[in-house]
């Protein structure tokens, strides 16, 4: 053994990063750390690894140096930056670095982590990433797709991969779906044909998916016997490298990422599978979170639903749809407040179908009860005025409040009720009043007071409503 071949053993097996060069073999030495500094695993034998693969510059200047000038800025120890070109056309760079000389010949440097400046894709690929999980955070789903596809994207060209996709079981756990997919130039996309695949059809795959979250073929060929329905699918799209990871959550295997290779095999790295399961890890989070986020609003929602139902239950009258007594006796009083505090008069009118039991029992309940909607939706037209409201006080008898409103115009109103009864022609042949269905009114204004209560007001009103159907109904009589 050479003596230089000696002290490349001794200083190689330091616990630090060591480039040797050797002047009269012309060829530089890496030890493993500095292999995997510069990512040059791949060369099968690093003593090929000579100056061609190597650009040398000057630091300051960033100036290509020559073979030639490389050996004088060693012997004074000049700060040189190496690129170093792998290939996959890599470009890793050390700056700043100095080599100290062994002997004449032989020179080393050691590259301490600072002195190292990769411009290589791992750092692309952590930069992107950081990026990718700071979009994944908060996503929306508008944002959704166009993130997992950049997720998918990124993955893709970092491993070299021509497809890349997630799959997302059925909520029964016996089917799968493509959902989402990126394919590099002239691939052809398979989502839409990956859809509702049933479980049963791919039983290699899901036993091994199941058991170990991974599915890895370098080549598809070479998948056993038992693999032979797997075998079939990737032929049939071209595959000859797979890689899935499982998407978790939750400790529930809910899908997996996955990378194929198309144009040629690829035996996947530890590095891939690193890369792959993690961007797999983001996209899980981003699709959870997103289908809690989408419960959480659904269920809102059934809730502001079931809110309204409530209010509606509460105010409503449910043959009519107008408001109900209750909905009556707090409007009543919240305008007898206002009134009383603007000093306004407030008209309240009362009013009740005339002889509706006899309309019942000739043309039937179900009829009556039309007849009830029809007086509802009328007497409800006819309150256009913020603070107007029609209500069903009970039975075939309605209560109308009008708010700021005098004696004379609460008259006028109601004759107008009493015309749109008349007009809408209802008919009630039993009736001795007259053949249309008729109403009878009693009105009570007031200008109330803090103490005036809505029971008070409506209990004048319903005296004049008596008075009306005393004097022979079809009538209005004022309180
Ligand atoms: P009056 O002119 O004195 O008001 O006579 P009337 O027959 O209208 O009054 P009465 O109080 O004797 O009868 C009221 C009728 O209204 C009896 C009841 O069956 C009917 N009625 C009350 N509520 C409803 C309802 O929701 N649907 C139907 N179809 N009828 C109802
Ligand atoms: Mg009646
Ligand atoms: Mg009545």
């Amino acid at each position: 053994m050479g003596s230089s071949e000696q002290t490349w053993q001794t200083l190689s097996a330091l616990p630090l990063a060591i480039i040797m060069f050797n002047e009269e073999q012309n060829r530089f030495y890496f030890n493993s750390l500095a292999q995997s500094l510069f990512s040059v695993e791949e060369y099968a034998n690093l003593h090929d690894l000579n100056v061609d693969h190597l650009s040398l510059s000057d630091t300051h200047s960033s100036r290509l140096l020559s073979y030639d000038d490389f050996l004088p800025c060693a012997q004074k120890s000049k700060p040189l930056s190496i690129t170093l070109a792998n290939s996959k056309n890599n470009t890793l760079k050390l700056l700043d670095f100095k080599f100290a000389s062994l002997s004449q010949s032989l020179f080393i440097t050691i590259c301490e982590p600072r002195t190292f400046k990769s411009h290589d894709q791992r750092q692309d690929f952590d930069e992107l990433i950081s990026q990718i999980s700071t979009e994944l955070i908060d996503i929306q789903n508008e944002s959704m797709d166009k993130q997992i596809g950049k997720a998918l994207k990124t993955i893709g060209l970092n491993c070299q991969a021509d497809r890349t996709y997630i799959f997302e079981f059925s909520d029964d756990g016996l089917s799968m779906s493509n959902t989402y997919e990126w394919v590099n130039t002239d691939i052809v996309p398979f989502k839409e044909h990956l859809q509702n695949i049933p479980r049963d059809s791919l039983p290699y795959f899901f036993q091994q998916m199941q058991t170990r979250h991974v599915f890895n073929a370098s080549n598809t060929a070479e998948l056993p016997d038992e693999a032979a329905a797997e075998k079939a699918e990737f032929t049939n799209e071209g595959i000859q490298s797979v890689l899935c990871i499982g998407l978790v959550s939750e400790q529930t295997l809910f899908g997996f990422i996955g990378c194929d290779c198309v144009k040629q095999a690829r035996q996947w790295s530890q590095t891939d599978l690193l890369r792959i399961k993690l961007v797999g890890d983001m996209i899980a989070n981003a699709l959870k979170s997103w289908q809690y986020k989408h419960k959480l609003e659904h269920t809102q929602q059934l809730l502001i639903a079931a809110n309204k139902e409530l209010h509606q239950q509460a105010h409503i009258d449910s043959l009519t749809n107008i408001a109900n007594r209750r909905q009556l006796d707090l409007v009543l009083q919240q305008e007898l407040n206002r009134c009383a505090r603007s000093d306004l008069p407030l008209s309240l009118i009362l009013c009740d179908i005339d002889a509706f039991k006899l309309y019942n029992d000739s043309l039937g309940h179900q009829q009556g009860d039309l007849a009830l909607k029809d007086v509802a939706s009328i007497l409800a037209k006819q309150c256009q005025r913020e603070g107007d409201l029609a209500a069903r006080y009970g039975g075939e008898e309605f209560a109308i409040v009008l708010s700021a409103t005098n004696s004379q115009h609460a008259l006028t109103f109601c004759q107008k009720l009493q015309k749109a009864i008349k007009k809408a022609a209802i008919a009630h042949p039993s009736s001795n009043i007259d053949p249309l269905l008729t109403m009878s009114f009693g009105i009570y204004t007031c200008t109330p007071n803090k103490q005036t209560t809505a029971d008070s007001v409506l209990d004048i009103t319903d005296k004049a409503l008596y008075k009306a159907k005393q004097n022979g109904r079809n009538r209005i009589e004022m309180g």
